[in-house]
Parts: C-alpha cells; structure tokens; sequence
C-alpha cells in the first residue's frame, strides 16, 4: 500500500485522507435519486441464497446532514464499565442513553457466534450472526461478503456519502469490509488510518503490548481530526489496548486504568463531534460498544458464551431511543440503528436477512 507522508512526522495510510472535493447536498440528493436504477445483489432471507433485484434502492434517502460515528473499544465487560470511573461516556449517556448489551448471537442455535473479536466486528458491521457474515475468530477470515457491511451500504444507496475507518486493526478495512475486493462491492474508504501495528519503527513492541495504547491515542487523535475537518458520513473508530490488557492480566488495576484511558480518547471523539456538529449543523451519532466480555474466573479469557462473556454494552447520545434500547439489546441491533440514523431506507430482501432490529427511530 502506497504511503505518504503529508504532514512532518505525521503518516497517513492513504492519500486521501486529504482534503478533497465534497458533494453539496443538492447534488448529492441528485445522486441519491438516480440511484434508482442501481441494480444490486441482496440477499433472501429465506433461503440464505443471493438475488439479484432491481430498483430496491429507489426509494432511498440519504439525509446529507446526518452523520454517525460507531467506536468498539475491546473487550470491555459490562461490569468493568459500571465499576470504573468513565466521565466522557457518562456524558454522552446523559445526552441518551446507556444500557447493557449482548452477543454471542442466540444460544444452541445455529447462529451462536463465538464471544471472539472479529466475529463481533462483523456481527456490528453487517447486522447478522456469524452463521450467515462466517467470520468465527480472529485468523483464517473468510467472511461471506454476501451480507453486505454498512460501509458498502452507504456507498451503495449514494456513492459521495464519505466513510472513515481508524483502527488499530488493519485486517478491518483489508479482510472484514473487504475494501477494494469485488466481491465485497469493490468499496473505498475515503479517510483512513491504520496500519501502525505493523510499524515496528514508529511502534516499537513494548511489555504487555503496551505500544498498542499509543497506537490507540494516534489512532483517536487522526479520528478526532478528519471528523471535525471533513465530516465522513459514517466512520468506525477501533479501539484495542484494553483487550490486551486483559489477556495479560484478567481482571486488575492494570485493566481499570486502560478503561480510564479509554473514556478519555472516546472524550476526545466526542468532542470532536460536538465541534463539528456545531460549526456545520449537523446531526450526529456517536455510538460505543464493545465486542465481548470476559471470563468470570479470571477475566483473562473470551469466547464462551458465560454470562460475563456474553454481557457488554452501548452508550450513545442518540435522543431517538425507543423501547428496544432497554430490552437488553445485541449487537446485530446496532446495523440497523445506525442505518435509521443516517436516514437511509434498507432495500427490503437485505433488510430481511438482518438479524437485529433499531433501537434508534
Ligand atoms: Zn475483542
């Protein structure tokens, strides 16, 4: 992959994430409604099979000024985010909501996804159960692109919506979203940065992989950056440190101060948010979640499906909350709040294979 350096001591993984030309809304509303005639492959739920339908996307409207923002910060139990001390995120649930979650998918049914990271990944980001996305842990991905990922989504109902992804995981844009493979849809992310945990110059391995919080602070701080300068439609922050925090440790001191730290790099999204929103009268969501809790014995471990492995969490600022929301959501839910945000009707067959309902209206 090309690398530039635009800024001094500053890398980008890609180009463009530079200024560029943005769509005005009246031409992206036009884009929108010519998009009738996008013929797309949607999934029937039925069979599992892919169909081919014409003109799902006719009725589609993207609304230019509503934004979101969704950060997975790993591994994170729902106890763990109770007990400690999260300023930031306690005001984000102020605005709307904090409620306790779940994945793991249904139990002793086909769709039961492991308690693994990459399976919650992609249980968030196409709203399905991994007997459907097929994405089981974290090595050997083979996702099953059919179903399609809410950034394919996006560039499918209007192609000048822009996408970020800032992760401390390249295999989320490369393998999970599949950007640039056709058979994911061929899909661009316009504002990226990733890739640092293969700098090993710039990162160097640290004990305890304590080079992945610095990683996770570059990571916010590019996050927070292009949010307030250019506004991507629909980004994903991916947060990791604590994750590895609590493999080395379980359940520690250690792992409460990697939360703590946390909460202060999701304050520094929101803030960006915030000034964004403001300064260009924009409605944004910003969601945050995690992908799995721990083990109760020692919380060093994941993948079960205990209750503490299986109980995370959501904390939001969307004001739109409704019933669902307290009914102890699951991850597959958040697809289609995040969708109902942006303002963007799904097409009916790729709907029906979604394994979640809104919890925003
Ligand atoms: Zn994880």
């Amino acid at each position: 992959m090309t690398t530039i350096c635009s800024i001094p001591g500053e890398r980008f993984s890609r180009a463009r994430f530079m200024p560029r030309f943005r769509a005005t809304d009246s031409v992206r509303v036009c884009l929108t409604r010519c998009l009738a005639a996008l013929t797309v492959i949607v999934i029937n739920m039925g069979t599992g099979s892919v169909a081919r339908a014409d003109n799902e996307m006719t009725n589609t409207t993207a609304v230019a000024s509503n934004k979101a923002v969704f950060l997975i910060v790993d591994g994170i139990p729902a106890d763990v985010i109770e007990r400690v001390a999260t300023p930031n995120l306690d005001v984000i649930a102020k605005v709307g909501g904090y409620t306790r979650a779940e994945v793991g998918g249904p139990l002793n049914d086909p769709a039961e996804t492991p308690t693994v990271s990459a399976p919650g990944y992609m249980s968030l980001v196409t709203g399905t159960w991994a007997n459907k996305h097929n994405v089981y842990g974290n090595a050997d991905l083979a996702p099953n692109y059919d179903y399609w990922n809410l950034f394919r989504l996006v560039k499918a109902v209007d192609p000048s919506l822009e996408t970020g992804l800032f992760s401390t995981w390249t295999d989320n844009r490369t393998v999970l979203l599949g950007e640039g493979l056709a058979s994911a849809g061929s899909i661009t992310i316009d504002y990226v940065a990733d890739e640092f945990e293969t700098d090993a110059q710039r990162f160097p391995h640290a004990p305890n992989d304590r080079h992945i919080q610095v990683i996770d602070r570059y990571v916010t701080a590019e996050a927070a950056r292009a949010i307030e300068q250019f506004g991507p439609d629909l980004s994903w922050v991916y947060l990791q440190y604590t994750d590895d925090v609590g493999h080395a440790l379980g359940d520690s001191s250690e792992l409460d101060a990697a939360v703590e730290v946390m909460d202060a790099l999701v304050g520094t999204v929101w803030t960006a948010v915030q000034a964004r929103a403001a300064a260009h009268n924009e409605d944004w969501l910003i969601l945050v979640t995690t992908d799995h809790g721990r083990d109760r014995e020692t919380g060093r471990d994941h993948g079960g499906q205990s209750e503490r492995e299986r109980t995370t969490w959501i904390t939001t600022n969307s004001r739109r909350l409704n019933a669902r929301f307290h009914q102890r959501p699951s991850i597959v839910d958040i697809y289609p709040s995040i969708v109902s945000h942006l303002g963007i009707r799904i097409p009916l067959p790729t709907a029906g294979a979604l394994d979640g309902r809104s919890f925003i209206d």
